[in-house]
């Protein structure tokens, strides 16, 4: 392994799903759904595959049904209009969007500044490209970000700011007034910014705003979003950038040497997936925030200190009530005290101080698998 990504090893999700696999514990580490997504749109995929839609190499940007449903949706959705030829892009889930962005976008040196606890892929995919990350810590209770930290982060060599909103692990979702210092930054410092929105549909509080509406944004935004979190297909990943033509262009230059095009058949479901009624959207919403309080009080009840998600489907927990203090340690023995698997938030960081305590649960199951955790973890007490 290089020196760039020798500080990486397995994913955390991998090493928590497979200790959930190994003591048959209740998974809510990793963010997955246990029920899929529409079953018409499962049937989408599999006519898709029987009438040979895709199954031979689709067209490098993405299937244009593909590319038209992504522009009619940031139209329909935030009143964003996007050119479907040059300015949409689909990538092979949100993950290579993230990667081919900053392999395009950033000279070795180059700083992104990124807000930790990090989405994981982060850190990688800077070093991967040569970059130097400047991580801000988000702190617990409330998450917000500190704007004057910002400010005074940004040095000469700062080329990119990498924003998550609705924020993996924390929940914390970017006001209108957060965004619009982060963007009156960015104009004034002539910096670029990849914004990761996967989680837009899964708002509780307040409401998603895409960081590239604001103004001065739109030359410099490159946003990025999955169908794996909003159609409860994460195993298809189908994900996509939506940016102006040059930048689109820059991403879709990385994006032909890592994977070439993404895989076919299932563009054609997800183009259909895009057009589905307002209500499956919001349906969708109402049944995680459900659960959000279902499994919210359960960590409660349980003896845990509950940080309250605005969006996402994790919460953020702290393990301090129960006398303890490191969070991998806490969630490497949790399967063998409750038969539940968690993922601890301190990974996420570069300051080993701030997370030390966090543990995230998701809340993307069943009712049932819920409830039964949240008994589990009160034998903790
Ligand atoms: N960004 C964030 C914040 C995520 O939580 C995830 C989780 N899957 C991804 C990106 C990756 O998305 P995809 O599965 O579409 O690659
Ligand atoms: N995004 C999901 C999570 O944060 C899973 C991602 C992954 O397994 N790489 O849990």
């Amino acid at each position: 392994l290089n020196r760039r990504l020798a500080e990486f090893g397995t994913t955390i999700f991998a090493e928590m799903s497979a200790l959930a696999v190994r003591t048959g514990s209740i998974n809510l580490g990793q963010g997955f759904p246990d029920t899929d997504g529409p079953e018409e749109i499962r049937e989408a995929a599999v006519r898709a595959l029987r009438d040979g839609h895709g199954n031979q190499y689709p067209p490098g940007p993405g299937i244009p049904e593909l590319r038209a449903a992504i522009a009619d949706h940031q139209q329909r959705r935030y009143g964003l209009a996007h050119d479907p030829d040059t300015e949409v892009l689909v990538t092979a889930g949100a993950t290579e969007a993230i990667a081919a962005s900053l392999l395009a976008l950033l000279e070795p040196g180059d700083e992104v500044i990124a807000f930790e606890p990090f989405y994981d892929s982060y850190a990688a995919c800077i070093a991967m490209a040569g970059g130097r990350r400047v991580p801000l810590t988000l702190r617990a209770p409330d998450f917000r970000p500190d704007l004057d930290a910002l400010r005074d982060a940004i040095t000469p060599r700062t080329r990119l700011l990498l924003l998550n909103s609705p924020h993996n692990p924390t929940g914390m979702v970017l006001t209108r007034e957060e965004l619009t210092t982060i963007a009156e930054l960015a104009v004034e410092h002539d910096l670029l910014v990849v914004t990761d929105e996967v989680y837009e549909h899964l708002v509780f509080e307040g409401e998603h705003i895409p960081l590239i509406s604001l103004p001065g944004m739109r030359e410099r935004t490159v946003s990025i979003s999955s169908a794996g979190k909003t159609f409860s297909y994460t195993g298809w990943k189908v994900g996509w950038v939506t940016a102006s033509a040059p930048l689109v262009a820059a991403v879709r230059t990385a994006k032909q040497y890592l994977t070439y095009v993404s895989a076919g058949p299932f563009q054609y479901a997800i183009a259909e997936a895009l057009r589905l009624p307002d209500s499956y959207f919001d349906g969708f919403r109402a049944d995680l925030r459900h659960k959000r309080d279902l499994l919210g009080d359960g960590l409660r009840a349980a003896g845990f200190s509950v940080y309250q998600p605005q969006g996402t489907y994790f919460i953020t927990t702290d393990i301090t009530p129960f006398g303890e203090k490191d969070a991998y340690a806490f969630c490497r023995a949790l399967p063998e005290r409750c038969g539940v698997v968690a993922v601890p938030n301190s990974v996420f960081y570069d300051d080993p101080d701030a997370g030390r305590s966090q543990v995230r649960f998701t809340f993307c199951k069943k009712e049932d698998v819920l409830r039964e955790a949240a008994g589990r973890l009160r034998r903790l007490a």
